[in-house]
């Protein structure tokens, strides 16, 4: 499990070039081609694509800055 927090729930598609945000919990969001998604706003990150390879995870969370895990 993870613990932290998350600032931003970001994730863009390979396939479409589409940066797609979650910002509440349930706001499922698709991107522009429908071939990936991001859900969860701050609460969780969950996402998915066809191929996971066509996704570039960009969530950041708070603990990046002082390097806490
Ligand atoms: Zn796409």
């Amino acid at each position: 499990m993870d613990n932290r927090k998350i600032k931003r729930n970001v994730l863009q598609c390979k396939l479409c070039g589409d940066i797609i945000e979650s910002k509440y919990t349930h706001d499922f969001v698709t991107c522009k081609c429908k071939k990936c998604f991001v859900d969860g706003g701050k609460e969780y990150v969950r996402y998915g694509a066809e191929n996971i390879d066509d996704v570039i995870l960009l969530t950041e969370y708070e603990d990046d800055e002082n390097g806490q895990t």
